[in-house]
């Protein structure tokens, strides 16, 4: 079910591009969505203008009930039932873990307020630590503060902007599998930001791919990966190979094989690594050099002037100089009409 719709949102500051152009989600009940994009692209400015922290300069942001942002109209982000969770975290340095979740229930009575709170603790699995300070707490510590914070009032809608980008390695897993898990649990409408593809992938049930302030394709994480709308989508999220090819009878032509294609003409290959399998037969080509990168290789091939870079498991790793066969694997390969 909608809980919160976004459409046409632009915001400038005055920089000869906008902040954010003319972009839209659809936040939904019980469903995370993970905004992606590069550094400086918009993410951020897109979540308060959700969030209610700017006004837009066009567009609109509304719940199947109300409208929240538009030209005539503006709700403060504290009466949009939004819970907030900022990249630094933003706790009261002053008030312990229990005042900081408690701080947006003072309607509430003392022991009403207590229970509220003590139990979003225990979901958070943070209780314990109810009379700390925040300096006393690790990062991993705080951000699941910060997280029932967030959660303690049962807002419909949770925005996080980069809520585990302060974290390492194996702390930053464990913190982000159990924030999955509390905000699923919420039932929430979830935005998460994030400029880290992986994670996005991880977490998203819907994934958002945003370039220079617009939205450029919606979807999941595996229909963005393996159907990008554009090669400039395909690279926000991961590494592609990109080839010049021929489409002609239902063909796109490459030095390294052909694929199924619609149109004629020119037109351009876009490849994941992973799509160029060595095999027993198929286009014969030279390799370059061949480097360890941890669970694979990667080997540089080229034919007809065209390069690649295949991603192959260690067992098929072939030697610098070998001469190989490749096969195109259609599944991770998008072709674009010039
Ligand atoms: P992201 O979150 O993707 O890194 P931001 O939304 O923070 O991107 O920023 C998008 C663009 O808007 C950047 O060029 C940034 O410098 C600019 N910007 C963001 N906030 C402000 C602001 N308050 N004043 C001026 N420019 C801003």
């Amino acid at each position: 079910m909608t809980a919160l719709t976004a459409a046409g949102l632009s915001k400038s500051y005055g920089a000869r591009v906008p902040a954010v152009d003319r972009a839209g989600l659809e936040l939904r009940h019980g469903r995370i969505t993970c905004l992606l994009g590069p550094s400086g692209c918009g993410k951020s400015t897109l979540l308060r203008l959700i969030a209610g922290l700017e006004r837009p300069d066009a567009g609109e942001v509304r719940t199947p009930d109300r409208v929240l942002s538009d030209a005539a109209s503006f709700t403060p982000p504290e009466q949009r039932d939004i819970g907030l969770v900022f990249q630094d975290y933003a706790l009261f340095p002053h008030l312990t873990v229990e005042q900081n979740v408690g701080f947006g229930l003072n309607r509430l009575g003392g022991a009403e307020r207590r229970a509220r709170v003590m139990a979003q603790l225990e979901r958070v699995r943070m209780a314990d630590r109810a009379d700390a300070y925040p300096q006393a707490l690790s990062g991993g510590e705080q951000q699941r503060v910060a997280l029932a914070r967030a959660l303690v009032c049962e807002p419909g809608v949770v925005l996080l902007d980069e809520p585990f980008s302060g974290l390492d390695g194996r702390l930053k897993q464990e913190v982000r599998a159990a924030a999955l898990r509390t905000l699923r649990e919420s039932g929430a409408a979830v935005l998460v930001v994030t400029h880290d593809a992986e994670e996005a992938m991880m977490m998203a049930d819907e994934l958002a791919l945003m370039k220079h302030g617009r939205i450029l394709q919606t979807g999941s994480p595996r229909d963005c990966y393996l159907q990008p709308v554009s090669p400039e989508a395909a690279r926000l999220l991961g590494d592609t190979v990109e080839l010049a090819a021929t489409i002609r009878d239902g063909r796109a032509e490459t030095p390294f094989g052909a694929l199924p294609a619609a149109g004629s003409g020119p037109g351009r290959l876009v490849a994941r690594p992973e799509a160029f399998r060595i095999a027993d037969s198929g286009a014969p080509v030279r390799v370059g050099s061949v480097s360890f990168a941890g669970p694979f290789v990667l080997a540089e091939i080229e034919a007809e002037g065209q390069k690649a870079v295949a991603r192959v498991p260690h067992a098929l790793a072939p030697s610098s100089g070998d001469l190989v066969h490749i096969r195109l694997e259609p599944a991770f390969c998008t072709v674009f009409p010039d």
